[in-house]
């Protein structure tokens, strides 16, 4: 299965591509994982996307496109995947179709999660990361057993450079401006479905299982 993952920052893509990789078998491709990995190992990539993560702007379409195409040709993503963070505009979405259909691997559906303001602005600004797994929790909906440390691999929890109130604000306004278009490029292919991401992640991940598990057996 090959599943988009369509929200504003914060609505829990990343928390629930985390929460149902396994049940359905699939990988997870974050590209702001990718861009964070880079930036981290200090390698020239992630030095060229630094200011415009760490702004809250978005990396310029070709350069994302061609990481995630790339990646698409690894064996390891045949039996699916996740993408989460990509697309963010109308560019990336039918260059994405493009490079999909060279491939004859077409995406199957776009889960698309909303979650209102201030509950993604609570969650964001709470968010902590380990700094090895990339594991996520937050300070109060989700804390570590022990304050600071990982509870998967005893790495060191931080705060992402831009899960501040300033950046998230930029990055909300980059949100509705450049991806929310995309939603109603999905709807116009029928593979768009909606989920609540104000719910708690893992009553959420069971709607998500149930509601993939139907539309499968629909197709089959
Ligand atoms: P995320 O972890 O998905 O919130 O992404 C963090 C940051 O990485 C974004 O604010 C952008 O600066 C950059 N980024 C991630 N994915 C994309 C994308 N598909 N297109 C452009 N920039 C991206």
């Amino acid at each position: 299965m090959r599943i988009v993952l369509l929200g504003p920052p914060g609505a829990g893509k990343g928390t629930l591509a985390g929460l149902i990789k396994d049940s359905l078998d699939i990988e997870h491709i974050s590209t702001g994982d990718i861009f964070r990995d880079e930036m981290k190992h200090h390698t020239a990539l992630g030095a060229e996307m630094k200011k415009y993560v760490e702004r809250g702007e978005l990396v310029p379409d070709e350069v994302v496109t061609k990481i995630v195409e790339n990646k698409l040709k690894n064996p390891i993503f045949e039996k699916g995947y996740m993408l989460d963070g990509f697309p963010r505009t109308s560019k990336q979405a039918k260059d994405l179709d493009e490079i999909l259909n060279r491939m004859s691997t077409p995406i199957d559906f776009a889960l698309y999660m909303e979650a209102d303001l201030e509950l993604i602005v609570q969650r964001l600004t709470g968010r902590r990361v380990c700094r090895k797994c990339g594991a996520v929790y937050h300070v109060q909906n989700r804390p570590a057993k022990v304050e600071g440390v990982c509870d998967v691999c005893g790495g060191e929890l931080y705060q992402r450079a831009d899960d501040n109130e300033e950046t998230i604000r930029k990055r909300m306004e980059v949100y509705y401006q450049s991806t929310t278009p995309i939603v109603e490029y999905y709807r116009s292919q029928n593979k768009l479905r909606q989920v609540d991401g104000n719910k708690d992640s893992a009553e959420l991940c069971k709607d998500v299982l149930k509601m993939l598990d139907e539309k499968q057996r629909h197709k089959n």
